[in-house]
């Protein structure tokens, strides 16, 4: 019931919304009309500070992330990371990044889960390489702040976010779930991705370190997995699948729905006070999640503020210029500046 009251609402919000993406954009909004309101410092003053000056004086900070935050912290899914782990499957398949892999219709389960655990692992249970969502719980960790985001990295809790104050939307890559699915579950994989490992012959650190995963010296890594540690539902012996929203075998599973209360009860107790929705690297994938609603709320609230940072992709649509902060750079360095910026007296 409160779902298709959530999914309703998230409609009628993206129908509003759309008037916005046609509006000139207003990739300069600076804040500057803030100053006034929220006593936010003068003109020529660093956007960054703009926006960390903003966070202190808000009574709460939504903040809204996605792919581009895990990016920032070192997460890609290119380059050393793909060629250290997926070499023998991009030489097999011609596979450029491990995105693309995770969508090939292997033959079998066996060689499926072969990459999948490959993908999981360094995904969710290693660490990003970048502190990024270290300093933004610096940032945040003193003020009533919730989190949505679309990462299914887990990164947010690895940083030491409170996983009351989490609403990851579209599932996470330690989780799996049945695929038909014939109950609303969802299981923790971790024990069994490292069996799967084993089996090709990955090698952990000495004391177990997550970072340590190596390959095995002089030897290829197995580029299948035992048949016998194929996951599979524990109620209907269908396979497993991944807890990840790509069509409507999604599980939504208690914890999911806690996590959607919480947020539109957080959302509901500061709709009348000094709010900054908090916009990290979202892109034009899912806007209607994150980006179209923090863009509404703005404009609607008296009080609220939007602060974006994206690479590439920092704006806010004309009819909030004037409460916004849209800053177009690294999410990480942008974070430094701030946290080099003293605390306003
Ligand atoms: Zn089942």
């Amino acid at each position: 019931m409160f779902l298709e009251k959530l999914q309703k609402r998230k409609e009628k919000k993206t129908n509003k919304v759309t008037d916005f993406t046609a509006g000139k954009t207003a990739g300069n909004s600076d804040g500057r009309n803030l100053q006034k309101k929220w006593q936010i410092k003068p003109d020529g003053e660093k956007k960054a500070v703009i926006l960390k000056h903003a966070i202190e004086s808000a009574d709460a900070v939504v903040i809204g992330a996605g792919s581009g935050l895990s990016t920032s912290a070192g997460f890609t899914y290119t380059g050393d990371r793909f060629r250290k782990y997926f070499g023998d499957f991009a030489e097999k398949y011609g596979f450029e990044d491990m995105y693309s892999g995770g969508f090939y219709p292997f033959d079998s389960l066996e060689e499926y889960w072969a990459y999948w655990s490959r993908y999981i692992y360094i995904n969710r249970y290693m660490n990003a390489l970048k502190p990024v969502y270290e300093q933004l719980l610096k940032l945040v960790k003193n003020k009533d702040y919730f989190v949505l985001t679309t990462n299914v990295d887990h990164c947010f809790q690895k940083a030491g976010f409170d996983k009351k104050r989490l609403f990851y939307t579209q599932g996470d890559y330690g989780l799996w779930q049945c695929s038909g699915p014939c109950h609303r579950e969802t299981y923790d994989n971790e024990s069994q991705v490292e069996e799967m490992l084993k089996a090709q012959g990955f090698l952990f650190g000495e004391s177990g370190e997550k970072e340590k995963l190596a390959l095995p010296k002089g030897k290829k890594t197995g580029m299948r997995i035992p048949t016998e540690l194929i996951p599979r539902c524990p109620r209907c012996g269908r396979p497993m699948s991944m807890n990840l929203r790509a069509d409507n075998t999604f599980v939504e599973d208690e914890g999911w729905h806690w996590a959607a209360e919480r947020y539109s009860e957080f959302l509901r107790r500061h709709r009348n006070l000094k709010t900054v929705y908090l916009e990290l690297g979202t892109g034009m994938n899912t806007p209607s999640i994150i980006k179209f609603n923090f863009w509404r709320m703005t404009g609607r609230q008296p009080d609220a503020v939007y602060g974006c940072i994206n690479l590439g992709e920092a704006w806010a649509p004309d009819e909030i210029k004037d409460k916004s902060i849209c800053i177009n750079a690294d999410i990480g360095q942008t974070l430094q500046e701030m946290s080099e910026t003293g605390v306003r007296k």
